[in-house]
This record gives structure tokens, C-alpha cells and sequence, in this order.
């Protein structure tokens, strides 16, 4: 099987050297193989994406020394296929339409138990299931995930990845979580965002199948993202990739790079007379 890897920015700010490592990465890996590189712009938040950076990540990826076979997948021309996906789920009776607000959401959590601490998960607060079983119209809100029952579909069986780099805590090769464990710290996920009809973990994962990719190269800080793309692929019959996580460029302050850091926009650096060897280096290429 050819390794095919793919880097799939969202076009809503400037490339930085975690976007360049990410990049370099998936495009070196797919090389060194024999294999094939693709390139996916994640624009299904159409709120913020804007065209100026799009055009400045083919800019950005092209004076890195990269490449990339055309025409290049876009999200924004997928939502068939998400809604496919989202149509076959709720037929199935694992996804069900949400109501609540950020609020309602926060109070819910904060009421049952005085003082008991609330849980995080990837996507921030732990859903606390208000709209589980109200029976709200699939057009009325965002489309969740029911955790517990998709789990039971698949059996309540331990799911697994391969991970070819490392997790925050190290986490390497054979990755295996369990349905209880997924209850508690993923809950019930934002499968379809009401302003958008989808979200990324469907979309991420419908799009990786779609291009047949073999091996997922992305920032350490999407890996507890990977268990719920992990549970998606089985639920909708599909491949899951190997990932290779690996670890964030941090700032001099040791900070993450958020997409606002335009300080570390490889575009300035290319401003100021940096070479794509100066930003391999950087990222410790
Ligand atoms: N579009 C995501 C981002 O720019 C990356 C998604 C992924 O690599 O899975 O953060
Ligand atoms: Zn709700």
C-alpha cells in the first residue's frame, strides 16, 4: 500500500512554524516512502475563512519547497458527503439534535451536584445529555453524537489506533482506549454544527477516507481528538489511518503558537530574509 500523508490547514489566518513542521512533516514522510503527499483546505467555518489566506498557504507551502497534485480537496465542496454521513447516523438513531446554548450547557453541568468539578473533554465541557431523548427535530439544532448507544452498537469493544509519533504523555505505538473511558472524558459530540451542517471530527474523517490517506502527521494537541475520529470511522465503515502526533512549536516564552501569533507567520520570517532551510532548522528538521 503507497503511504499517502496530507496537511490540512484551515484558511483562517496566516500560516506559523507549527503549520511549517506539520507540513514538512507529512510531505518529507510521504517522500522518504515513495509515497504521495495531498493537500486539504478546512474551510467548513466559512464565518472565518477568507481567501487571502488560502492563496498564502499555496504561497507559503510552495516557497517551503513543497508539493502538492491538483485539484486540491476542499471542505467547503464536501457538505453532500458530510450530510450523507450525518443522514445515515441519525437513521440509525446514534445522533440526535441539540437546542442548548454555551449557557445552558455550563448551568446543566454546574447544577446536579454543588461542587463537584465539571469535566473537560476535547471539545470543552463534558455534554451533560439535556437533549438525549427530547426528541427535537433533526433540523432544530446541532446534530450530537449519542456516545453510549454508538458505542453499544460497536459491540462496547476497545478501539485502537497506531500511533507513530507521540501523544501529550508519550503515548506511542498500539493506542487502545475503552467505551467506558469515552463515556466519561468525550461524551456526546458536536457531530454537525447548526451555522455550519457539520463539524471538524466529521469532516476530517470523511475527507482522510475519501483521499485514502495512510498516515495522519498533526500537533500533539489533536490527539484525544483521534479517539473520537477513531470511533467515527468504525461507526461509518472506514479505514483509520496511522497518526503520527508530534509534538508543538512553542514561543520563546515556551507558549503554544495559535493561529494569531502572526509573529511567527512563516511569511515574516520570509520577510526578513529567512530561508525554507533556516525554517527546517527551526522546527528541528
Ligand atoms: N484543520 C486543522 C487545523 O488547521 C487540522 C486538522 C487535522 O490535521 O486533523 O488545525
Ligand atoms: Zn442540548
Amino acid at each position: 500500500m503507497t503511504l499517502t500523508t496530507r496537511f490540512a490547514p484551515s484558511p483562517t489566518g496566516p500560516l506559523h512554524l507549527g503549520h511549517a513542521y506539520s507540513a514538512l512533516l507529512a510531505h518529507d514522510l510521504a517522500k522518504a516512502a515513495g509515497g504521495e503527499f495531498l493537500l486539504r483546505i478546512e474551510d467548513i467555518d466559512q464565518s472565518r475563512a477568507r481567501p487571502k489566506w488560502e492563496a498564502q498557504i499555496y504561497e507559503d507551502l510552495a516557497w517551503l519547497g513543497i508539493d502538492w497534485p491538483h485539484p486540491v480537496m476542499r471542505q467547503s465542496d464536501r457538505m453532500a458527503a458530510y450530510r450523507g454521513a450525518l443522514d445515515d447516523l441519525w437513521a440509525r438513531g446514534l445522533v440526535y439534535a441539540c437546542t442548548c446554548n454555551r449557557r445552558d450547557i455550563a448551568a446543566a453541568t454546574s447544577a446536579p451536584q454543588e461542587g463537584a468539578e465539571p469535566v473537560y473533554g476535547p471539545d470543552g465541557l463534558i455534554y451533560p445529555g439535556t437533549c438525549r431523548n427530547a426528541g427535537h427535530p433533526k433540523a432544530s439544532g446541532a446534530l450530537r453524537l449519542d456516545m453510549r448507544k454508538a458505542l453499544a452498537s460497536l459491540g462496547n469493544r476497545a478501539l485502537s489506533f497506531t500511533e507513530n509519533g507521540h501523544g501529550p504523555n508519550a503515548e506511542t505505538g498500539a493506542v487502545t482506549f475503552s467505551p467506558d473511558q469515552l463515556i466519561v472524558t468525550v461524551g456526546d459530540v458536536v457531530l454537525a454544527r447548526r451555522d455550519m451542517g457539520t463539524s471538524y471530527h466529521l469532516s476530517v474523517v470523511l475527507d482522510d477516507a475519501a483521499q485514502g490517506i495512510t498516515l495522519v502527521p498533526r500537533g500533539a494537541d489533536l490527539f484525544e481528538a483521534t479517539y473520537i475520529h477513531v470511533v467515527l470511522q468504525a461507526l461509518l465503515d472506514l479505514p483509520t489511518p496511522h497518526y503520527h502526533h508530534h509534538r508543538l512549536i512553542r514561543d520563546d516564552g515556551g507558549k503554544r503558537l495559535a493561529k494569531r501569533d502572526d509573529a511567527r507567520a512563516i511569511a515574516l520570517y520570509r520577510e526578513n530574509g529567512m530561508t525554507p532551510e533556516d525554517i527546517r532548522s527551526m522546527v528541528g528538521l
